[in-house]
């Protein structure tokens, strides 16, 4: 049995801790490794060897920054397959899906290569009488992210790119249910030229992540995960003084009014409810016809789609979709559909009966759709995270408005109309960070930033884009003075430019 253990100081390392956790094969229900479980005493080793690296890293010119960057691009275009192979057998995601995971991801790994212009800082000459002002971004010296299952290899790049081409050093503690990819992705980074010890992989649960967020040497942690634990982390890591982003949960809606081509809103749908088995947290979980017509033309379009899904593992080229995470996670879902049933909804098309010839222990959950579902139902108001859509009929468009304005979660949605007008009055008013006009997941590039409102992140600062140069740096402002401007004398009022 393979076992994974740390990548600490640029080399794996077994760690102290003889507590274990099993990894599967979603598809299977097989254990295919045991993972290490880091405690204190490993992590004290990766924030050691990261405190001994980042000051010559930041020390080094922003320009040979970039350039691991550019290398580390060429390798992961270079083992595509192999990292797509790797994240599929641990995620249970097609192998289209996965290059769609590491590419989101190597994206921001490339708009990182810019760090010497996104670093820059601002000048202001003659701010007074032989007075200059600059102002530049410096590193916060070491950071640290926790990452969710579901994207193992976008989003640690999404956190430790940024972070590390701004001169930081990296500790990065992935999902316990997929460490593979983040693992060689750290071997990756090596292999392109960053000096060992700027990014550490450590592998843990909740042991590692509350030794994270009280440990002294780490200045800014970067979470994305759950609501639940997302408020924990945002609380703890800000008691502890340290900057935090923690982005959380969602319940996506898709709008589709009357005069959207309901054919193509389907077709969007199909992709948004149910690629990836559900699991992202930009899936579209809510569809919400405007008009009875509507959302009987809807409804008679998805059925036969929702019918017709194929469902397997990665393995199969036809698969468009595989299993979800774990036992525990099928099982959640399972019930969920049940209480959506027991509370009332529609239940058009039923996945849970779903099985298939060889894999009867894997984690599938068949393609599932409600119609008329209602926001008091539990299959509303939380986060199913697995592949089934509720329709929730409204009889007009503000109605429809209205609920995901209501929603706690504010992550992403969408509208599908043809109306400019009806457009633009959508994403003004909504409270929700990302916004699809005729697009069901509209989740930025990395040149912009992504990121959610009300429970779906706490923090103010976005992942990737500007924002994230702005999180992982923080601003020192120089006051200079040349004897030309010196005045004669104590100055014992508040100097001003009046
Ligand atoms: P999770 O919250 O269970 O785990 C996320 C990370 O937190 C993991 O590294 C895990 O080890 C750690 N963790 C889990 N429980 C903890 C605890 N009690 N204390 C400290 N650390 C803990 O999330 P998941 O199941 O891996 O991922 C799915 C969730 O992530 C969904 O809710 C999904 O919407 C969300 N998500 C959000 C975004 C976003 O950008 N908003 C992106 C992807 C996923």
């Amino acid at each position: 049995m393979k076992t994974i253990g740390h990548f600490i100081d640029g080399t794996q390392f077994a760690g102290h801790s003889d507590r274990t956790a099993e990894i599967f094969n979603p598809a299977t229900g097989e254990v295919s490794a045991k993972l290490a479980l880091a405690d204190e005493t490993d992590l004290d080793a990766a924030i050691s060897s990261a405190a001994a690296a980042q000051p010559a890293w930041a020390a080094t010119n922003p320009q040979r920054r970039a350039r691991v960057f550019f290398r580390f691009v060429a390798l992961v275009n270079q083992h595509m397959d192999e990292l797509a192979e790797l994240l599929s057998a641990e995620h249970g995601k097609t192998i289209g899906d996965s290059k769609g995971d590491i590419v989101r991801g190597m994206e921001v790994a490339e708009f990182v290569c810019g760090i010497p212009h996104l670093q820059k800082g601002e000048f202001t000459e003659g701010a007074g009488p032989g007075i200059d002002m600059y102002s530049m971004r410096q590193p916060l010296g070491i950071g640290a992210g926790i990452t969710p299952f579901n994207f193992p290899a976008m989003i640690p790049m999404w956190m430790f790119a940024p972070a590390i081409a701004a001169g930081n050093a990296f500790i990065l503690k992935p999902s316990e249910r997929a460490p593979s990819v983040p693992m060689r992705l750290a071997e990756l980074m090596i292999e392109a030229g960053l000096p060992a010890g700027i990014l550490n992989v450590v592998n843990g649960d909740r042991t590692a992540v509350d030794a994270i967020l009280a440990h002294d040497e780490i200045g800014g942690v970067s979470f994305v995960g759950s609501t639940p634990v997302a408020r924990h982390i945002y609380a703890t890591a800000a008691a502890h003084g340290k900057r935090v982003q923690a982005f959380g949960g969602a319940k996506n809606h898709m709008i589709i009014m009357p005069d959207a081509d309901i054919e193509k809103a389907a077709d969007a749908l199909i992709g948004a409810g149910y690629g990836s088995a559900g699991e992202r947290c930009m899936a579209i979980s809510v569809a919400v016809p405007v008009g009875e017509e509507t959302a009987d033309r809807l409804v008679a379009a998805l059925t036969p789609r929702v019918e017709g899904l194929k469902i397997g593992p990665y393995t199969d080229p036809a698969t468009d979709l595989g299993p979800v995470i774990t036992s525990a996670a099928q099982q959640r879902i399972l019930s969920l559909i049940d209480s959506g049933k027991a509370q009332g909804a529609d239940l058009v098309v039923d996945g849970r009966g779903f099985s298939l010839q060889g894999y009867e222990n894997g984690y599938f959950v068949g393609g599932t759709l409600f119609d008329r579902v209602t926001p008091d139902m539990d299959i509303y108001r939380e986060e199913i995270f697995g592949p089934v859509l509720s329709v929730v009929r409204a009889p007009t468009y503000e109605e429809a408005l209205s609920l995901p304005l209501r929603h706690p979660y504010g992550n992403g949605v969408a509208i599908f109309t043809h109306d400019g007008d009806t457009a633009r009055d959508f994403a003004s008013r909504i409270n929700i960070g990302m916004v699809g006009i005729n697009v069901p997941i509209p989740t930025p590039l990395a040149y912009h930033s992504f990121g959610g409102w009300k429970a779906s992140a706490f923090g103010d600062l976005n992942q990737h884009g500007t924002d994230s140069i702005k999180f992982w740096t923080r601003t020192k402002t120089v006051t200079a003075r040349w004897p030309s401007g010196l005045k004669e004398g104590a100055q014992f009022s508040m100097p001003t430019m009046a």
